[in-house]
């Protein structure tokens, strides 16, 4: 009579003395129909072509209770309405729940424009097409799940992530696209430019890794993470620094692995790039810039992942909070200034000059609502705690994620499950700078990180 009870009581603790199962897919996300649509800049590109493919780098993890699933895609940002589709797709094809599968964008200027930003606006057929290829990423993953071994180690790289806001002698920084001379920083000023002080923060340089291995040590997929913007060089379309990395990765660690894959999540840089303009420019060439940052990235990963300690017996776990931040509209007076700008280039076909296109932003923005809901997500592999926030997180939030994290070796990925402009700190607001101008890029509430990092310490603290 016993008997039945027994074995029932037992099949969930024999699933879990199994341990992790994982399985990763790279799938490609390149588009089939050109010319498309490049957003990453004030004015849009066309592409004609894909210089290199672009992928939907996906790694499932099963812990025989709980399935997590993760894809980095090579997009510049992915709004929220599309992640959701793709996560409603991928829980049909695995299963999986939208809240333990994690979606964010690589952050590369050379993608199809999924997210209308500036004078960018997106392809439906694309947007489709991507959320499709994302699910069967994850699917494709989740497919190839086996009996796996994971570890977690990290690298640091000084030599590729600088901040790219500088503060600046005030006659020298021009004023903002909205006729106001109070900036006190400046992006990308320009080498040894005029009345330089200093940059406006420090960056993180580190590399943080999650390895993936079969049982017997065959390199399955390693899931990166750094805190740098895009490097830029290649003609659009590319997957910038990010797909460089994970094909030298790929040779450095699982040389001859065909199934390997390289992932490279963005960290936290939306201050940050490796352009260091205390010193003088670099010359390159064309894409040199990528190859040498990869290269560079990639050999310090390959190092630390040499010692590497790996388990098997490891659980998972995620949890999601949604907060409703405000937006910073536009005044009734800025929307008289915006369209009196507007209606001098009335009849052209794109907009020239800051002032027009910050304009049409403010347009665009007085349209939204007070609120917007974020999302904001934890997962957990054993020790390590992934934070992902769906914005481009200045370097300083970011370290101070992993500093008071209650888990061991914590990261954030950000540009994930959603897309809600520039975060940077009150502080940072208040100096200034193209990263607080207020667009479709930058329009969450100046106290917004002040709500964020309260929210990551609690899902961060649920999943522990
Ligand atoms: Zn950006």
């Amino acid at each position: 009579m016993f008997r039945p009870a027994l074995v029932l009581l037992l099949l969930p603790l024999a699933a879990q003395a199994d341990g992790l199962s994982a399985g990763a897919y790279a799938m490609d996300v390149t588009p089939k129909k050109f010319p498309v649509s490049v957003n990453g800049g004030f004015s849009d590109v066309q592409a004609a072509a894909a210089h290199d493919p672009l992928h939907a780098r996906c790694l499932v993890l099963d812990d025989g209770q709980t399935k997590l699933a993760i894809a980095v895609v090579d997009s510049c940002m992915i709004p929220r309405e599309l992640v959701a589709d793709a996560k409603a797709r991928a829980k049909k094809l695995t299963g999986i729940p939208a809240d333990r599968i994690l979606i964010s964008a690589t952050h590369t200027h050379y993608a199809p424009t999924v997210a209308g930003v500036f004078q960018s606006e997106p392809d439906a057929d694309y947007v489709r097409y991507l959320a499709e290829k994302v699910a069967a990423g994850i699917a494709a993953a989740h497919d190839r799940r086996a009996p796996a071994r994971i570890g977690f180690g990290r690298a640091r790289d000084e030599t590729n992530v600088f901040i790219r806001r500088w503060k600046r002698e005030h006659a020298f920084i021009p004023a903002d696209p909205f006729g106001n001379t109070t900036d006190r920083v400046q992006m990308n000023p320009g080498h040894q430019a005029k009345g330089l002080v200093e940059s406006a923060a420090v960056p993180d340089p580190e590399i943080c890794l999650v390895s993936v291995q079969t049982r017997a040590g065959k390199p399955l997929a390693l899931l990166a993470n750094y805190s740098l913007h895009y490097v830029g060089g290649n003609p659009a379309l590319s997957a910038d620094y990010f797909g460089a990395f994970a094909d030298r990765v790929k040779q450095l660690v699982a040389a001859g692995e065909t199934d390997f894959v390289g992932i490279m999540s963005n960290g936290t840089s939306g201050d940050v790039n490796n352009i260091n303009f205390a010193g003088a420019a670099i010359k390159a060439g064309p894409g040199e810039r990528i190859k040498v940052v990869a290269d560079s990235v990639a050999k310090k990963a390959a190092e630390a992942c040499a010692a590497i300690e790996y388990r098997s017996d490891v659980t998972l776990a995620a949890a999601t909070t949604e907060l409703a931040l405000g937006v910073r509209k536009p005044t009734t007076a800025d929307l008289d200034r915006a369209r009196k700008i507007l209606n001098e280039q009335k009849g052209k076909p794109s907009l020239t000059g800051s002032a027009a296109v910050y304009a049409r932003e403010s347009t665009l923005l007085a349209k939204y609502p007070d609120t917007v809901p974020v999302t904001i997500q934890a997962l957990r592999i054993g020790d390590i705690g992934i934070a992902a926030i769906p914005c481009e997180v200045f370097a300083e939030i970011g370290l101070q994620i992993k500093k008071t994290s209650p888990l061991k070796n914590t990261f954030t990925i950000e540009l994930a499950n959603g897309y809600n402009g520039y975060l940077p700190t009150p502080a940072q607001h208040a100096l200034g700078g193209y990263e607080t101008w207020r667009a479709r890029s930058s329009y969450l509430e100046v106290g917004a990180s002040d709500k964020i990092l309260p929210a990551v310490a609690e899902v961060l603290g649920k999943v522990k």
